[in-house]
């Protein structure tokens, strides 16, 4: 029998020395592919880029449960020094799933299917659509996530069933308009103006209130080095948020018409392009119960946490997105971390990655033993 917690630290520490970025997680990917392989899984490489699968099929059939965890680390500057670092936890969720899926392979599953997804890039938001292209969850029933919280979301001994990320995306905008003498404006067409005009009618966008969201203009740009000339070229770039996919639909086509709409009110074209859009999360209810029972049997009653909110934004959401019917939740483990996620000092109690463990293999076992 494998001894968990001393397994989860011995892969947590091999992950932490080999920090990557997104789509160059080439060690990482190597060290969780032989670590599947060794535990008898079959496992397919370089998936959507440096993406991992590993396959561990019981002996009746039965539903496919996946796991996923992410890989990447983040590029910080420390000291003048350019390097990247696992301040998100990556490296914790990583060494969790590969240890869940070592333990299950020791003792075996009696019916259906394990999955484990180790997935690139989250960071950059471009990993889990690389891993849908490559088909990774069509033949998947269930899907499972987990990540580190900050203490102030959740301390050590303390999970939540249901982490719900919000919606996010980045509008881009150009807008165009006639150049002109600064002493002759009439001839001209001020893209400073149709900025301005811009940001108010953004600032005027309003949704449902008791959903939160926001969009604001997080870039300006315009004018050059002759100050006595009027500018025909502005870039914008407007950062939205919202709790729920409708309301970011919502906000997403207010944003593009108030946009356009403002830059022709004084007679300048303006063009729209969505970057970096991620959906929210959108969870099964009876598998949240699950987890929410997984939960409270590692834990006791005291450790389970209701839903927590972030406006932080997970790729995770496009699996669900990509194939109805997917059920999906997202396990929120308590690691008194501080200072908080994607700081270079981030640290945490090491002892949640034997919980986590423990609460992921409690939740498969009760999908696909027995
Ligand atoms: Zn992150
Ligand atoms: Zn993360």
């Amino acid at each position: 029998m494998l001894d968990i917690e001393s397994k989860v630290i011995e892969n947590y520490e091999v992950l932490h020395q080999l920090p990557e970025l997104g789509f160059a997680e080439q060690q990482t990917a190597a060290f969780l592919a032989a670590g599947l392989r060794q535990a008898g899984y079959k496992v397919t490489d370089q998936i959507g880029g440096t993406g991992v699968i590993g396959i561990l099929t019981g002996s009746q059939t039965g539903p496919v449960v996946a796991i996923r965890a992410d890989m990447d680390a983040l590029a910080h500057c420390v000291a003048g020094q350019e390097s990247a670092i696992h301040s998100c936890g990556h490296d914790a969720n990583s060494a969790m799933v590969l240890t869940v899926a070592q333990a299950i392979a020791a003792k075996g599953i009696s019916k259906g299917i394990l999955k484990v997804i180790f997935q690139p890039a989250e960071e950059t938001l471009g990993g889990a659509q690389e891993m849908i292209a490559a088909g990774a969850v069509t033949d998947v029933d269930m899907l499972l996530g987990i990540h580190l919280r900050p203490i102030e979301e959740a301390r050590l001994g303390q999970a939540t069933p249901a982490l719900y990320h919000g919606a996010s995306a980045i509008i881009e905008a150009e807008i165009s308009g006639v150049a002109a003498h600064g002493a002759r404006p009439h001839l001209g067409i001020n893209v400073i103006d149709a900025a301005a005009a811009v940001v108010h009618a953004v600032n005027a966008i309003h949704v449902n209130p008791t959903v939160p969201a926001s969009v604001k203009v997080t870039k300006l740009h315009a004018g050059g080095q002759a100050l006595n000339a009027v500018p025909d070229r502005a870039e914008l770039a407007l950062d939205l948020r919202a709790q729920h996919n409708e309301i970011m639909d919502e906000l997403t086509e207010k944003t593009k018409r108030a946009v356009v709409a403002a830059a022709a009110t004084i007679g300048a074209t303006a063009v729209t392009r969505i970057r970096g859009f991620v959906p929210a999360a959108e969870y099964d209810v009876d598998l949240i119960n699950r987890a929410g029972e997984a939960i409270k049997e590692i834990l006791g009653p005291e450790g389970l946490i209701s839903g927590i909110h972030t406006p932080g934004g997970e790729d995770f959401h496009f699996y669900k997105q990509s194939k109805s019917g997917l059920k999906t939740c997202y396990i929120g483990l308590g690691a008194d971390l501080t200072p908080g996620l994607h700081h270079p000092a981030m640290q945490f109690n090491i002892d949640a990655l034997g919980y986590g463990v423990r609460i992921l293999i409690n939740l498969i076992d009760k999908s696909l033993v027995g």
